[in-house]
């Protein structure tokens, strides 16, 4: 089709373009695009498995009782409001990349063009009984279910007299020292210290009865941070009784806890799995993918080999232009100024003009460790303390679309700072 002459033609039929994946790379593209194409010429269908956005960052606060869990997710129709996207909640299933189009519950979409930011799933590397047995934090749920576990393991704890069962219920094993674990590990021990053993106390819960311990692969806790910061959160964890173990990696995992490598057990009521993600992949025939599973993109973000399909966020693996060996990181500020290029290239090509290659622009990393003290690199500057904290936080707020979702969090963390968190356990 010579998209040209069709956009100029009113009896033609609109240009498809449709986005799959409702996440920081999709819901992005598909509303920056709506902004810079004409709505009578351009058909934009975004299509997503749930029907809100998720705000990663925030998922830690859900799982310890911090945030209400709203409070991290924006429904996308209301994000797409007066933009001209349509939004259809459906799982897209396959690909057709020689007939152009995807299928979602037996019904084939039509495109002219393709977004794929269909995101990442929590990797499990083939651990033995790593998926059965941990919980993991990658989606809304998931923070639900461990917010809930921990919640009902302190009710447990509470009513034996048993003081090993106690210990045992009061424990909790993180495994993954990136910056989920560590943020994690933070406010799992305040959640378990500061607030269910205040309203325990006369029940016998203690602190001296918590045991967090956070394991870690890597020498060293959040290796992509600058070596400063890494000491810092190190220092922070140990500070709030966390036990850290580096070089630490876990084999097994069974009812009773973690197996490590060197033969140790670490025995806990709760193991959680945030050691790592991997692309979750809608195939694309044709297309080629790294090792990891991301599939790689041109310097334009287009599939290699394919001029109608764009792909971002972590599913995609684009590595800088020069001296770069590695694919930019799995992150959402990745993601979001990605959406951006996107966009912008796919109005070059209907409009007929050449694309633009993708530039990333890192602005810096932030890592919360608690109430009160948070870490990160901003213009390769280091920063750590409560100032930090509130930068961090004001950061994230100015990161989510809707003033309400931004007021309603800066109210909650306000009466966060007067009142103990929630230990309401949801159904
Ligand atoms: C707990 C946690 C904390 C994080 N903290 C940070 C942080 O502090 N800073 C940072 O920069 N990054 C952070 N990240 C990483 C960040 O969330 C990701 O890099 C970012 O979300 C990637 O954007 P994406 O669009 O590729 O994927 P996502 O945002 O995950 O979006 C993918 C979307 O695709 C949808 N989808 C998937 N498969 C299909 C399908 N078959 N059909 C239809 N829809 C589908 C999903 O439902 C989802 O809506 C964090 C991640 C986690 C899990």
């Amino acid at each position: 089709m010579n998209i040209t002459e069709s956009t100029n033609n009113p009896m033609k039929e609109k240009i498809k373009v449709v986005v799959v994946g409702g996440g920081f790379g999709g819901a992005y593209t598909a509303k920056n695009l709506a902004a810079l194409v004409d709505p009578n010429k351009v058909e934009i269908t975004l299509v997503s498995k749930n029907n809100h956005f998720l705000f990663t960052p925030l998922l830690h606060e859900v799982a310890s009782g911090g945030l209400t869990p709203t409070s991290v997710v924006e429904p996308l129709r209301e994000i797409l409001r007066g933009s001209n996207v349509h939004f259809l909640q459906a799982e897209v299933k396959a690909i057709s990349e020689e007939k152009k189009f995807i299928t979602i519950s037996g019904e084939e979409i039509p495109y002219d063009y393709l977004v794929l930011s269909s995101g990442a799933e929590t990797n499990y590397y083939g651990v033995l009984g790593a998926e059965k047995h941990t919980h993991t934090l990658k989606d809304l749920s998931d923070a639900i279910t461990i917010r809930n576990r921990i919640i009902e393991a302190c009710e447990k704890a509470a009513l034996t007299t048993d003081e090993n069962e106690r210990r045992h219920l009061l424990s909790c094993i993180i495994v993954g020292g990136g910056a989920t674990g560590v943020e994690l590990a933070a406010e799992i021990v305040e959640y378990l210290e500061e607030t269910i053993c205040a309203y325990g106390k006369t029940q016998g819960l203690s602190q001296k009865d918590i045991n967090v311990s956070l394991i870690a692969a890597s020498a060293e806790l959040i290796p992509q941070f600058p070596q400063a910061l890494r000491r810092a959160a190190h220092e922070e964890l140990t500070k709030k009784d966390v036990n850290v173990f580096t070089n630490a990696q876990a084999v097994s995992v069974s009812t009773h806890g973690v197996t490590l490598a060197d033969g140790t057990v670490h025995s806990a009521h709760t193991v959680i799995w945030v050691a790592g993600v991997k692309p979750l992949r809608i195939e694309i025939p044709g297309a080629t993918s790294d090792k990891g599973g991301r599939v790689i993109t041109n310097q334009f973000l287009q599939v290699q080999g394919n001029n109608h399909i764009w792909c971002l966020g972590d599913v995609a693996n684009f590595t800088p232009a020069g001296t770069a060996t590695t694919p930019l990181p799995m992150l959402a500020q990745v993601a979001v100024q990605q959406a951006k290029t996107v966009a912008k290239n796919i109005h070059a090509v209907i409009v007929g003009q050449p694309q633009s290659p993708f530039v990333y622009k890192s602005k810096g990393l932030l890592i919360s460790l608690g109430q009160w003290y948070a870490a990160g690199t901003i213009f390769n500057f280091n920063f750590r303390g409560p100032v930090m904290w509130w930068v961090w936080r004001t950061v994230y707020l100015f990161n989510f679309h809707s003033w309400r979702k931004r007021l309603k969090i800066a109210v909650e963390w306000t009466i966060n700072l007067f009142y103990p968190r929630d230990i309401t356990y949801l159904r």
